[in-house]
């Protein structure tokens, strides 16, 4: 399991062409996006709002098909 720094900054710690595992993050559906993932040739991508163990939440667009989260937005 990963250990956060605590700085200021209540960002979640999830980066573009990371491995989403919805396991670690508390996941809940947000929406779809009619968008190519970056890394397949998946033609759709989900957006789960996320939340990590410390609390911090924030939005990640993850292909379903490789898991690779795509884009972090708000
Ligand atoms: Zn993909």
């Amino acid at each position: 399991m990963r250990r956060a720094l605590l700085h200021e900054a209540p960002t979640i710690l999830i980066s573009v062409g990371e491995d989403f595992k919805s396991i670690v993050w508390k996941a809940q559906y947000d929406m779809d996006f009619n968008t190519e993932c970056l890394f397949c040739f998946s033609e759709r991508i989900t957006g789960y709002r996320v939340e990590d163990e410390l609390g911090r939440s924030g939005k990640v667009a993850v292909c379903p098909h490789c898991e690779k989260v795509n884009a972090i937005y708000a």
